[in-house]
């Protein structure tokens, strides 16, 4: 990889726009801008500045522009940084960046800015992942938590951690020298004190993957509940739409319907299932059993019953077979409407259940709030303001490979010799340095940057 060229691309959305930006990075970024630019000479002005002029391609006029300077390394790639902002007419960016292409620069590959910026210690490798993340952000939840990576969320720390192991990696390989002395310089209890340190920061953010994916890619969210009890109606009043087949006769659902359901820039994946009961016939076994492999899969059961018609035996009967450790429930008593204000609440005294809501599908009451508390159920009640959480699949294979390598150092540490253990060491460290970027391939590189686009 030379860095000795300077690259261009447009920065902004392809299409048309108010106005279109123009990125060029490298060496000679300014030297080129200067060449077909008609206004101060760019060459003698100062970094963070702008100026405003015009761009020629010979005589002919091509549009009027600003131009801000960014003199290395004070830029995002830490190498010299022009951004002409132009008109944003697709003809005119063509033209502009054609112009520079004629005059030394070359067209940037897909994350060629963000590489830059890594390669020349701007940003680590997790941060320079968020980057992207960031751009696609799309709610709150999922903002935060790359804005918290961009920052340097776990890297630091396992940064802070891993230069540690190095420490004690040398002392190991230390005593490979003087072997036949048998002699020991690592500190066998301290090494396994960081390991476990290592471990339980290793261990916490393995573990966040799952909310941390969750807010990513969406959370799977299961509707089940008894024949009848009105899961397709509440699906359709969380959607607004009429979706799912609604019927009067029991057990109509009888295959998996998914639909995605949007609260707060979250995305819930909504599967409506076959009712929970003894299934009299084949085909509903079959959905009986389906709803159970779905909720094993799922992070969210909604379960709904018919508040009028449900007997306590019934109810407490349903929870309990439900209730599996790590499945979080939401319980939603549903058709209040035909209560005429029975207390709804004599159903289930012994469950403390905080997460209950009362509602009803069919005349649409306490939608709204049942949105809230699906929302609350699945991320806020999870979500810890200065958590990090792992949202990117190449970090938690690398954890779980430090955290594999690792488990190896402490079961050898009383019985293997010093290079069995050196190995180990050296492995946890390798996976270790593959999420800050310590150690990189360029296979590993072309892959996290190729799914960028083109001027990031
Ligand atoms: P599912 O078998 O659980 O999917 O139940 P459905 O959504 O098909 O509803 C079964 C029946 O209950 C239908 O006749 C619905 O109109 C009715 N229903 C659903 N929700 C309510 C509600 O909140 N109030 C009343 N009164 N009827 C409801």
């Amino acid at each position: 990889m030379t860095n000795d060229q300077t690259i261009v691309a447009l920065a902004t959305p392809t299409g048309t726009g108010a106005i279109g930006i123009i990125r060029l990075s490298g060496p000679e970024a300014i030297t080129i801008a200067n060449s077909v630019f008609k206004g101060k000479d760019l060459t003698r002005q100062a970094s963070h500045t702008i100026h405003f002029g015009s761009i020629a391609d010979g005589d002919m006029l091509l549009d009027e522009v600003l131009v801000s300077l960014f003199i290395a390394p004070r830029s995002y790639t830490k190498e010299n940084v022009v951004e002409i902002s132009c008109h944003g007419s697709a003809y005119i960016i063509e033209s502009i960046i054609k112009l520079l292409i004629k005059k030394g620069a070359r067209s940037a590959k897909a994350g060629e800015f963000t590489l830059r910026a890594f390669l020349n210690g701007q940003l680590d490798l997790s941060q320079a992942e968020a980057v992207a993340d960031l751009i696609a952000s799309n709610s709150k939840a999922s903002q935060q938590v790359a804005l918290n990576q961009l920052r340097g969320g776990f890297s630091n720390q396992l940064q802070a951690l891993r230069d540690q192991l190095v420490q004690f990696a040398s002392l190991i390989e230390l005593e490979l020298d003087f072997a036949e002395e048998d002699v020991e310089f690592a500190n066998r209890d301290q090494l396994k004190k960081l390991i476990n340190e290592i471990n339980r920061v290793i261990g916490s953010l393995i573990r966040s993957f799952e909310l941390g994916n969750a807010i990513k890619q969406g959370v799977n969210t299961v509707i089940a509940g008894r024949p009848n009890a009105g899961k397709s109606t509440l699906l359709n009043a969380l959607l607004n739409e009429e979706r799912a087949i609604v019927s009067h006769i029991p057990g109509t659902t009888r295959d998996t319907i998914e639909e995605v359901l949007n609260i707060q820039g979250i995305n819930f994946r909504l599967i409506d299932t076959a009712g929970i009961r003894e299934a009299t016939d084949t085909i509903e076994q079959i959905g009986v059993q389906r709803t159970m492999e779905k909720i094993s899969q799922s992070a969210l059961l909604i379960y709904v019953y018919d508040a009028s018609e449900m007997t306590e035996k019934d109810l407490n009967q349903d929870i309990e077979s439900l209730q599996k450790p790590g499945i979080n429930m939401l319980l939603v008593a549903n058709k209040i409407d035909l209560l005429n204000g029975a207390p709804i609440l004599l159903y289930f005294p012994a469950y403390g259940f905080s997460n209950l809501i009362s509602i009803s599908a069919k005349e649409k009451l306490h939608i709204d709030d049942l949105k809230s508390s699906i929302y609350n159920a699945a991320i806020k009640s999870q979500l810890n303001d200065d958590e990090t959480l792992v949202t990117n699949i190449r970090h938690l294979e690398a954890l779980q490979k430090t955290e594999d390598a690792l488990s190896r150092v402490l079961y050898g540490m009383d019985s293997v010799t010093s290079d069995f253990l050196a190995m180990d060491i050296k492995q946890a460290l390798h996976y270790l340095g593959e999420i800050t970027g310590a150690v990189t391939t360029d296979d590993l590189l072309e892959n996290i940057f190729s799914k960028f686009c083109i001027g990031k």
